[in-house]
């Protein structure tokens, strides 16, 4: 925190803050738990990760720096391989939204404002007190906020992020940005990057992937799970020890497979089945989730930076010599990274029609954050190619505050009834 500014205030606000924030959580809790009787053992280690923790406990270890990042730019095998921990800090609460409020603009995207408020009230995930934020230059809203140092009272880390991904000279730009990073990150942790310890992170993250993957490969089978579990699984792996994650992940995937053997299903054959992208669903606001769910619908996908984009693309090392692990390591942040901030960014479409394929989605729901513009300018290119295919598409805008929940209730229930319509026919034509 900032020594000029007014001490009392700040602790007013934080304390107003924290209450609010412990009630949201609570509730949003409650609902994914209780709302939804058909609870899966395996879940309960995800559901207590998001519980709020004691004011004076970490997650992270003293003894250990902890390095923050703002999005899934970062290269976080290298903050592993250098002893750290890491976290990621992006944020869905609309306590901390009203926080973030106070000193910034009030038209910029709610997950900017959410997460400069978590920031400046020291209430991060796990509440960690990170030693240094990286900051990628992805969104210009973002990226803005590492301008606010002295405001918020933490030391950023701008990670230079090339605007495109397909030519050369972006990917050598890019090798470079991550060498400079791979320094800044020697000085602040103290330590040195070594062959054994990358080789042991990048080990320790692709069998998180694996287990993913697994996961993902149990959810295309059948309607094992809800995609609102599904989100909060890769919400808990922005935050969460990883090989702990990885581990509760493998024990609940054993679950998914005795389900699926026994037939035992979430919702019925006729159940809209729907892929949900755009802007990132973050804990707790996982609203578009719970409102499908709760009217019937089933989330069979999620394309997002919060979820299956962070996981699936896996680093291809041909040599385990550091010269070669590190460029390695950032061109799986590169080439198949599928945020909106590249230009072209066609690969998204493609991504998105083979995931509607591979998980027989029958609509999707797009949803924009009110003043997210790399989001909402791909909606229209995305929604015009899906519809070209077939899909039918719902765009909806929405902000943390959940004063709009009737409207969006409304206009998803039609979407869904017209998808249960179609199913209908289809099957009357068969
Ligand atoms: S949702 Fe959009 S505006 Fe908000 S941080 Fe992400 S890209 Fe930026």
């Amino acid at each position: 925190m900032n020594n000029k500014i007014d001490i009392d205030r700040y602790n007013r606000v934080k304390k107003t803050t924290t209450i609010h924030y412990n009630m949201e959580v609570n509730q949003v809790l409650s609902e994914i738990i209780d709302d939804f009787p058909d609870k899966l053992n395996g879940m309960t280690y995800f559901y207590d990760r998001f519980r709020p923790i004691e004011k004076n406990k970490s997650l992270y270890p003293k003894e250990k720096k902890t390095i923050a990042s703002m999005c899934i730019h970062v290269p976080v095998e290298i903050i592993y391989a250098l002893g750290a921990s890491s976290v990621r800090i992006c944020s869905g609460a609309y306590s901390t939204d009203t926080a973030g409020a106070d000193f910034l603009p009030a038209k910029i995207c709610p997950l900017v404002k959410s997460t400069a408020g978590a920031i400046y009230l020291d209430m991060l995930p796990g509440n960690a007190n990170p030693d240094l934020i990286i900051n990628p230059t992805t969104c210009d809203q973002k990226k803005k906020i590492g301008e606010m140092e002295d405001e918020i009272g933490k030391e950023f880390y701008v990670l230079e992020v090339p605007p495109s991904k397909d030519s050369e000279e972006a990917r050598q730009y890019w090798h470079r940005s991550v060498k400079k990073m791979v320094k800044k990150l020697e000085s602040v942790t103290g330590n040195r990057l070594t062959r054994r310890k990358l080789k042991k992170s990048i080990k320790m993250i692709l069998t998180a992937q694996a287990e993913y993957r697994r996961f993902m490969k149990l959810r295309r089978k059948a309607p094992v799970i809800f995609g609102k579990d599904a989100q909060l699984i890769t919400n808990a792996y922005f935050f969460d020890n990883l090989n702990s994650w990885t581990e509760a992940l493998a024990t609940l995937n054993d679950e998914l497979e005795e389900r699926i053997a026994q037939k035992h299903h979430v919702v019925g054959p006729r159940a809209p089945r729907l892929l949900l992208t755009g802007s990132p669903s973050i804990f707790p606001n996982m609203r578009t989730h719970l409102l499908i769910e709760k009217l019937g619908g089933i989330v069979v996908y999620e394309e997002f930076c919060s979820s299956s984009r962070m996981l699936s693309d896996t680093v291809a090392v041909d040599e385990w010599f550091l010269y070669d692990m590190v460029p390695a390591v950032a061109d799986r942040y590169l080439k198949p990274n599928t945020c909106p901030n590249f230009t072209p960014n066609d690969d998204r479409i493609r991504k998105i029609l083979l995931a509607m394929k591979e998980y027989d989605a029958d609509g999707i729901v797009y949803q924009t954050f009110t003043g997210c513009q790399l989001y909402d300018l791909e909606s229209r290119k995305i929604g015009k190619e899906l519809e070209k295919a077939g899909y039918p598409v719902l765009n909806i805008e929405l902000d943390y505050n959940p004063k709009d929940s009737g409207q969006l209730t409304t206009r998803l229930e039609a979407f869904m009834e017209s998808i249960k319509d179609q199913k209908r026919t289809k099957r009357k034509k068969i």
